[in-house]
């Protein structure tokens, strides 16, 4: 046992990104931390999810842009081919390691103290550190943030063995493209991680049980990335289920009739959903409770049923978004520090890295029906809008949700091209409590893809003015 440091202020377990901008913004409020990571700083996000799966997609746009740009005069003499090798190894330090290594100065400056080993509770206010480098060490602490986050469903159905069946941490680390690639379970990551390999040029099928690819996401967008699948060769197969595992190179395949068939698969990734991951934190200890889903409560501060230990991100939510841990991380060293920080999680935008991007923010038209509004929906589409037609990318539209009787923006969901960028537009608006006239209002640069937007909110205004002079 090593020697016990006392009186940390507040030790926070995982830096991914909710822990180290828990830890970053609790040292900016004049605090002594202790942030306690037994892998790589920057967590999944960094390591195994957002980031590297955004590397991937990044070079297959660019492979497929390639190959197609034949309309617009681009001639490939032979065929474009992709050094996965090489692409891997521009991934992981080009880009990760950058990242990690800007995380781990952004601690250094803040004179975050940072513990590299697993953590768990001994009692409610200390915690023992089994360290990487060998031995333990102890620490008490004031206040404790648990920011261990989430890993991947490993389902008794379809067990992942690590090699030819991967869950996303794997897929993103093949070392070459996978020539018949299926995909087990029709989420973001399953879809986003198909659609890149598609473009880098394997057979792709994924198999979603429900009816739709992307449950819960408003079916208008998925009829355009459907069309668009199609026109990659992304074979989807809904109401359908894998079992059994990759069995000589096949794959089980059963549709909601029973008819089974037999898919050939070099890799299968099984992307069913994720977990929140607190094994051998020993929350017991410390008293914290979980629920039934193994998700830790908290209130609108992020403190658990033990008040002076907080949790935040995957570990504590259903919603598994790197920027709503972030945002959670700094509501709980608010929170610690004295500050009336609350979370308001109207806002959070999501984004889908497919082929189109989706991005989506604040209420649908059904949901603000629900919630006692009127809403008035415009689209507009971007096959009218110059700067989507200079990309050649005019599939997907602008839909703004809007309450005829406040004139309130209410939400947003868009399908097309760099719709990732564009949300945040609307974002804000809504965070500012915009009316749709103040996005109509408000210049948009020309030609831009923004000018969906703008065009959307214009003809938003302009059919409730038409409307009120009936
Ligand atoms: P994590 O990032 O999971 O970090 C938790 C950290 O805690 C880990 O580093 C772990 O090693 C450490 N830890 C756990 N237990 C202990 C312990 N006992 N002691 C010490 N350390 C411990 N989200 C988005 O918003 N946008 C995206 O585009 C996106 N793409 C994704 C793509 C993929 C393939 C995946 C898998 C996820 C993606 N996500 C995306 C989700 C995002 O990665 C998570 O929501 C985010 O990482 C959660 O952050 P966190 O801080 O809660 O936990």
């Amino acid at each position: 046992m090593g020697s016990i440091k006392t009186g940390t202020d507040v030790v926070v377990i995982g830096a991914g990104p909710g822990g180290y901008v828990a830890a970053q913004r609790a040292a900016q409020l004049g605090l002594d931390v202790t942030l306690v990571e037994s892998e790589e700083l920057g967590g999944t996000c960094l390591n195994h999810g957002c980031i590297p799966s955004k590397a991937l997609i990044s070079v297959g746009d660019l492979v497929h842009k390639v190959n197609n740009g034949s309309d617009r005069g681009i001639v490939v003499k032979g065929s474009v081919e992709v050094d996965f090798a090489k692409t891997q190894e521009w991934k992981q330090s080009k880009v990760i390691k950058r990242l990690t290594t800007g995380v781990a100065s952004l601690m250094k400056a803040a004179q975050v103290e940072v513990v590299k080993g697993r953590a768990r509770f001994t009692d409610a206010h200390s915690l023992e550190v089994e360290l990487n480098d060998g031995g333990t060490a102890a620490y008490s602490f004031k206040h404790a943030i648990i920011a261990t986050g989430s890993r991947a469903i490993n389902p008794p159905f379809f067990p992942i063995d690590g090699e030819n069946v991967v869950d996303a941490r794997g897929a993103l680390a093949f070392t070459a493209v996978p020539a018949r690639f299926l995909v087990v379970g029709g989420g973001y990551i399953g879809v986003e991680l198909g659609i890149a390999y598609a473009k880098l040029g394997s057979k792709v099928t994924i198999v979603e049980a429900t009816g739709q690819l992307l449950p819960g996401t408003d079916p208008d967008l998925i009829n355009v990335l459907m069309r668009r699948l199609r026109r990659l060769g992304v074979t989807v197969l809904l109401n359908a289920k894998a079992s059994g595992g990759l069995q000589n190179g096949k794959v089980r395949v059963e549709d909601a009739e029973g008819k089974v068939q037999e898919i050939e698969a070099d890799k299968v990734l099984v992307s069913v959903g994720r977990r929140p991951y607190h094994e051998g934190l020993q929350l017991e200890k410390a008293g914290v409770r979980v629920d039934e889903k193994g998700f830790i409560p908290v209130d609108e501060q992020m403190r658990t049923n033990v008040s002076h230990i907080y949790a935040i991100g995957d570990v504590c939510s259903p919603v598994m978004l790197a920027h709503k841990a972030s945002a959670q991380g700094r509501v709980a060293a608010e929170a610690i520090a004295g500050l009336k920080s609350a979370a308001d999680w109207q806002t959070v935008p999501a984004v889908i890295f497919t082929d189109p991007e989706i991005a989506y923010v604040g209420l649908t038209e059904a949901q603000a029906r629900e919630k006692g509004y009127d809403p008035v929906v415009s689209r507009y589409n971007f096959a009218a809008v110059g700067r989507a037609l200079t990309m050649g990318e005019s599939d997907g539209f602008v839909k703004l949700v809007g309450d005829r009787k406040s004139g309130l923006l209410l939400g947003a969901q868009m399908i097309g091209p760099e719709v990732s960028e564009l949300i945040g537009e609307v974002t804000l608006a809504l965070e500012m409590g915009a009316l749709m006239e103040d996005v109509a209002l408000t210049p948009h640069y020309h030609p831009t893809l923004s000018e969906g937007i703008l065009e959307a909110a214009l003809s938003w205004v302009h059919d409730i003015e038409k409307a009120g002079r009936k």
